[in-house]
């Protein structure tokens, strides 16, 4: 029984080689799924060698046919088969180029291998996956050998390439990481060409800024800077320590560049693009992050994050409750019981705000509701006071107070049927470390 099946995959593997020439690896893909622990040019050998063998057997009992078929099947198998062919011959034998990657594939393995290594090692990158890429050509090739003999245990020539160089760079001492690997080394058919995809490194953790002024991202115009600071800016000593091309912050929502972050700080994902030096500590992150602040952007940082992660941080995180302290003018005098009539008008308040006027030229007028859910006044004059407000994220501020010509409502003008202002503003708290209780 086993010797007939045997014969088969070798009857099989003749009528190939009669009609394509191929080298091992090619031929041995053909057999991929058969035999374990097998590469496959070891497949295509094998089986090259046993053809030979049950040939040249059966030439020394007098098959003339076998003659034939051994004649016309030893350009197609190449070197396994020069020694007999020319004993039988007398002529030297022409070897012919595997019709799917004409005898490149083993070269490229080998030196697509070597030129990733040192690509993955140029950017510090140790947990690798291997991508690969072949041209339309050898695809066709290869699908029309498959299909033509019906071979179910065949491989696909990217998979080989993906295997055989992950291997390779396994055993240099890299490790492959198919869940969450620092790079991606892609591999283009025939050059071979050889890309490294570096993925970012991302930290989590928090900011604050102490000063006025400062943007949250990188402003720059035609006319230099929007302002003189951002906290995007403040975050470039991880970008230099850590020779990146380039670090991008993804905070949960942003206050105005004239507020100030206090308090509990504002959670925030920092992501370093194609970082060169990619073995930092979340400590070592944070006082490179640090030596960047001049003293107003100040940064604490908790740990790694993931990509997830920043989803959650923009789009989750953004709404969550915030705790602002606004410092408001009056152009009406007030008393004790106007501010606390407004204390009375915005518990559990939902504010009805359309874009305010003063971002209209670079975002869309829509109108959207934010609650409030409390507020806490002090008084420092007759005309000035201190509000803490308590809101849902995203809510304008400085519009609840102003009223931004109705545009929002309701507002502190309106209750208080005056002119009112917020001169200065300064979140204090986000979500649920929000200090105290009002
Ligand atoms: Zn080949």
């Amino acid at each position: 029984m086993e010797s007939t099946a045997y014969s088969d995959i070798i009857s099989l593997a003749i009528e190939i080689l009669r009609k394509h020439p191929l080298c091992d690896r090619c031929l041995g893909r053909m057999f991929a799924r058969l035999g374990m622990g097998l590469s496959n040019k070891d497949r295509g050998r094998a089986l090259k060698l046993l053809i030979v063998l049950h040939l040249h057997n059966k030439i020394l009992s007098g098959d003339q046919e076998a003659v034939q078929v051994f004649k016309e099947i030893a350009p197609n198998i190449g070197e396994h088969a020069r020694g007999l062919y020319e004993e039988l011959f007398k002529e030297e034998l022409r070897v012919r180029r595997c019709s799917i990657c004409g005898n490149r594939l083993d070269n490229v393995i080998t030196t697509a291998s070597i030129i990733a290594y040192n690509k993955l090692w140029e950017w510090d990158i140790d947990r690798f996956l291997v991508g690969a890429r072949a041209p339309f050509d050898t695809i066709r090739a290869e699908e029309s050998i498959k299909t033509e003999y019906g071979l179910v245990y065949s491989e696909s020539i990217k998979n080989e390439v993906k295997r055989e160089v992950g291997k390779k760079l396994q055993d240099y001492g890299l490790t492959v990481d198919f869940d969450n690997p620092e790079g991606v080394v892609v591999i283009d058919l025939w050059e071979p060409h050889v890309t490294v995809q570096v993925n970012p490194v991302f930290f989590k953790g928090f900011y604050w800024k102490n000063g006025r002024n400062i943007s949250q991202s990188y402003w720059p115009t035609r006319w230099g800077l929007k302002y003189e600071f951002s906290v995007e800016q403040a975050t470039w000593g991880l970008k230099d320590t850590m020779k990146a091309e380039k670090t991008v912050i993804h905070a949960s929502g942003r206050e105005d560049a004239d507020a100030r972050m206090l308090g509990t700080g504002r959670p925030l994902v920092i992501e370093v693009k194609r970082p060169r030096k990619r073995r930092i500590s979340p400590s070592e992150a944070e006082t490179a992050l640090n030596s960047g602040g001049r003293g107003f952007v100040h940064f604490r940082i908790t740990g790694f994050a993931s990509r997830f992660d920043v989803r959650l941080y923009k789009n989750e995180l953004s709404n969550i409750r915030k705790l602002y302290k606004a410092l408001v003018v009056s152009e009406s005098p007030l008393s004790l019981s106007d501010l606390s009539k407004l204390e009375t008008e915005f518990s559990e308040r939902v504010i009805s705000q359309r874009t305010p006027a003063r971002v209209l030229h670079r975002r869309s007028d829509l109108e959207r509701t934010r609650k409030v859910y409390k507020i806490k006044n002090i008084s420092v004059s007759r005309h000035v006071f201190y509000s803490f407000i308590l809101a849902e994220g995203g809510l304008y501020v400085k519009e609840l107070i102003s009223g931004d010509e109705g545009r929002t409502k309701p507002s502190f003008a309106d209750v208080l049927n005056s002119p009112t202002y917020c001169v200065d503003l300064d979140v204090i708290g986000i979500d649920s470390e929000i200090p105290g209780q009002l």
